[in-house]
């Protein structure tokens, strides 16, 4: 049978663009629709936005420092409306940007909600499109429980688009976005609240990090609630908000950030029209080809809910266009020491196992940690600690993981992730002539386990 298209990507994100740019490449005819904003998550709501706002939010301690290296300046005084009026302005460029790669490689672009009405036939717009393949790629979206009240709450997608800063904010959640946003909101000047239903946010981080993080964002104001969580929210007369927690305590604020978690997004999909199944959580079912229950349907990127991060849907999106239109050059996604930074102030960047995971898995480990104050502070009253720490198989001596509290943890982790995929060991760090003076080197120059 002829179809209209060899490949009908629906969501014009991360992982779509990549496969639909790709396969084009490969010589397929591709379509992709998108209802929203092309670039989808990572470059409207996501990664981009929210790290142009923790720039912004990374001023008041440059300022605060300044005056260590003789610098005075006067009263320094923050704008909302300009950072987000500029961040929008970047982010309209990006959108233009991502229209011109998608409609060079010569992909046709359908704007508009599109919906799967058999296993080879879209619909968009009130106009229907054959496929030989679809794939999913809508992404995901935030989560907030169902708690009374919760319609005074906001999520992330609102976030990037208020009116003004709030002067008091209460955060809820232990997640990436919660930790980041708490600093963002925290850095620009608003009173911001943390409230983590655990003992102890950031679950499934190394637990040194962990608890360096929290000491660190304690030293800086910000207000930690663990064992927290909200019962109710009330709006009051005067507007601001009153949240009841499980606990009987009340807290007022004029915000509250709700980042629990995000679900699929598979909203009016059509999917009850094919055989895909979704698994436990919710997420689209695929197998290791990224293939579902229905074989002409193939999904990809948050809406499988494996590692929701954008270079793995983009290494996704890349891998599906290879194995569909150019299996000679197909790679399957290794899942294994992926890097990632959580762009707190300070940041967390981290890559391969944690000590608890190394355990867990029943390797006997040495751990090696350094705490210090970084060199750029010592002309200033910041107190602040950076650590470092290693996990290594003591048996094997290689490196089994990487972690970092301090700042550009992110741009430092990502040379080491290079290094752990390669199966570095410790040998190879302790021969490795370190840059100085950086942070950076002290990764070089750990010598001495710590006793664990
Ligand atoms: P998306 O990028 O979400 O794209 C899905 C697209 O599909 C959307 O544009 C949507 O409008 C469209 N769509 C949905 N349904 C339909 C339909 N029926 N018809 C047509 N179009 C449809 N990751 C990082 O690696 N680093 C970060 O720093 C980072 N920061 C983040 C910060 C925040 C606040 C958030 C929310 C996420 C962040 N992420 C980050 C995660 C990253 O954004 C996602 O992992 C990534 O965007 C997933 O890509 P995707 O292609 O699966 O989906
Ligand atoms: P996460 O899954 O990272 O965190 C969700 C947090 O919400 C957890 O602390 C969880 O607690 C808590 N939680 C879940 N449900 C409830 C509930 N009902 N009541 C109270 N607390 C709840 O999700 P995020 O929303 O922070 O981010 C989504 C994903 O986006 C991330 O996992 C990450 O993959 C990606 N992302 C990546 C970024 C980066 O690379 N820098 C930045 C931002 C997002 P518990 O731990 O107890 O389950």
């Amino acid at each position: 049978m002829a179809y209209d298209f060899d490949l009908y990507v629906i969501g014009a994100g991360s992982g779509g663009v990549r496969a639909a740019r790709f396969a084009a490449g490969f010589g397929a005819k591709v379509a992709v629709a998108e209802s929203r904003y092309l670039g989808g998550t990572c470059v409207n709501v996501g990664c981009v936005p929210k790290k142009l706002l923790v720039y912004g939010a990374h001023f008041a301690e440059d300022f605060e420092q300044a005056s260590g290296f003789g610098w005075s300046l006067g009263e320094a005084n923050f704008d909302w409306a300009t950072l987000i009026a500029n961040k929008d302005r970047e982010i309209n460029r990006l959108n233009g940007i991502y229209r011109n790669l998608l409609v060079n490689s010569g992909v046709t672009l359908h704007e508009g909600h599109a919906r799967v009405v058999d296993p080879h036939q879209v619909e968009i717009n009130g106009e229907r499109f054959t496929a030989k393949h679809i794939l999913i790629a809508t992404g995901g979206w935030p989560q907030i429980p169902e708690i009374p009240g919760r319609e005074h709450a906001i999520g992330s997608n609102e976030a990037f688009f208020l009116k003004e800063l709030p002067k008091r904010v209460l955060v809820v959640g232990g997640g990436y976005i919660a930790v980041e946003f708490a600093g963002i909101f925290h850095g620009l000047g608003a009173q911001t609240t943390l409230l983590y239903r655990g003992d102890l946010f950031l679950r499934g981080f190394d637990g040194a990090v962990r608890t360096h993080l929290k000491e660190e964002l304690t030293k800086r104001g910000l207000d930690l609630q663990f064992n927290a969580d909200i019962e109710r929210i009330d709006k009051q007369a005067d507007g601001s908000l009153k949240a009841t927690l499980k606990d009987g305590r009340v807290l007022e604020a004029d915000c509250v950030f709700y980042a629990t978690g995000r679900r699929p997004m598979l909203d009016n999909l059509g999917l009850e029209n094919t055989g895909v199944k979704l698994d436990k959580r919710g997420f689209v079912e695929v197998d290791d080809l990224y293939q579902t229950a229905e074989s002409s349907i193939l999904a990809i990127g948050d809406v499988i809910g494996r590692v929701q991060l954008t270079p793995v849907a983009l290494a996704e999106g890349m891998a599906v266009a290879r194995r569909l239109f150019k299996p000679e050059q197909y790679r399957p996604v290794d899942y294994a020491m992926i890097p990632t930074a959580v762009f707190s102030l300070p940041n967390i960047g981290t890559v391969g196992l944690s000590e608890e995971e190394a355990k867990e898995q029943g390797h006997k480990v040495q751990i090696f940690e350094s705490r210090f104050r970084p060199m750029k502070l010592t002309l200033t009253e910041c107190q602040e600690k950076t650590l470092m720490k290693l996990v290594v198989d003591a048996d094997t001596d290689k490196v089994l993981g990487c972690h970092m509290v301090g700042p550009d943890a992110g741009e430092i982790v990502q040379g080491l992730a290079i290094a752990l995929k390669a199966g570095a060991t410790k040998q190879h760090f302790d021969e490795t002539i370190g840059v100085h003076p950086t942070a950076a080197e002290e990764f070089v120059t750990m010598r001495t386990p710590v006793a664990n």
